[in-house]
């Protein structure tokens, strides 16, 4: 791709960024619709996080996504919110629009679509889920999930203070309680949803042992996170005959929504996740 003056620019902003598979994730959908576009990483310096996302106003960047540690800042530099953004308090993607800053949330909907596709009927039978986790990522997380009729929500939390705020917060959308770290092993075999919003399972946390032999054999694992080969939870998981969604679902599901809104145009998750698949592999 020749990269000339009327080349869109879009980009994913982090601290730390450098480990994202976003520039190529959204470069392959680009090349796939010959798009006159470029997507970078930048990595914004931890004290001007909101001054930057303001600056998207006076460099006329197409678009952009957020992620750790700034999506709240995301929100409050954007002059238009959607409900989403306005309920969860966080944006992940950013469009400049006729001089304006526009705020989307697409955790939510990158959650839903992953789970639809991967077990198109699960809404009927899911009458509870575990949430494990209780950051930004758990709420969205949890939201996508309740919403139009989805399970009740269990929330568990290493520290159960923010749990209780994420029950809290889940209410408006459906019955959502709180229990103590202790307790997930019960919730685990109680759920017909178990979702890891939390950290565990990330190339440098702690190993950890999923109870997953309490599972219902019907049960469906959502892990957000994503690892080469697969995480520990979801091989387990599957080791076990139970069906999982993996956090590179959920990864190409919320981006394909980002794309479409910059570029209205819906890209192809599946073809996305495969070409992911394969830069993980040749990681070291
Ligand atoms: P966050 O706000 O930092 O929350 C981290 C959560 O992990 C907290 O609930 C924290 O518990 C818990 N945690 C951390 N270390 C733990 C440990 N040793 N044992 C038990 N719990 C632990 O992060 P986030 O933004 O919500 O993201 C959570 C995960 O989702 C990350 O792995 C992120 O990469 C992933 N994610 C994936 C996607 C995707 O598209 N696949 C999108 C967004 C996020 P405390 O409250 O006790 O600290």
């Amino acid at each position: 791709m020749t990269i000339t003056a009327a080349t869109q620019v879009l980009a994913v902003f982090g601290n730390p960024v450098k480990h994202s598979l976003s520039p190529q994730m959204h470069a392959g959908w680009i090349a796939d619709h010959g798009i006159d576009a470029t997507y970078i990483a930048l990595e914004v310096h931890r004290d001007h996080a909101l001054d930057t996302f303001r600056a998207m106003r006076r460099l006329g960047l197409t678009g952009a996504n957020v992620t750790v540690p700034f999506k709240e800042k995301a929100k409050l530099a954007a002059d238009i919110c959607t409900e989403d953004v306005a309920a969860l308090g966080v944006a992940n993607t950013l469009v400049w629009r006729n001089g304006a800053i526009h705020a989307h949330n697409t955790d939510w909907g990158g959650t839903r679509a992953a789970i639809d596709e991967a077990v198109p009927d699960w809404i009927a039978t899911a009458r509870r889920a575990v949430l494990v986790g209780a950051g930004g990522a758990a709420r969205a997380m949890a939201y996508g999930l309740m919403r139009r009729g989805g399970p009740d929500m269990i929330v568990v939390n290493r520290t159960r203070e923010k749990a209780d705020d994420v029950a809290r917060f889940l209410k408006q959308y459906g019955p959502a309680e709180a229990r103590d770290w202790s307790a997930l092993p019960a919730a685990v075999a109680e759920a017909d949803v178990i979702v890891n919003a939390s950290t565990l399972g990330m190339k440098d946390a702690p190993a950890f042992d999923w109870p997953l032999e309490r599972a219902k054999p019907h049960a469906i694992v959502f892990d957000a996170v994503y690892a080469k080969g697969g995480t520990a939870l979801v091989n387990n998981a599957r080791g076990r005959g139970l069906r999982a969604v993996d956090g590179l679902d959920m990864l190409v599901h919320q981006g394909a929504i980002a794309f479409d809104i910059w570029f209205g145009v819906k890209p192809d998750a599946g073809k996305a996740h495969a070409r992911l698949d394969a830069i993980m592999a040749a990681r070291p």
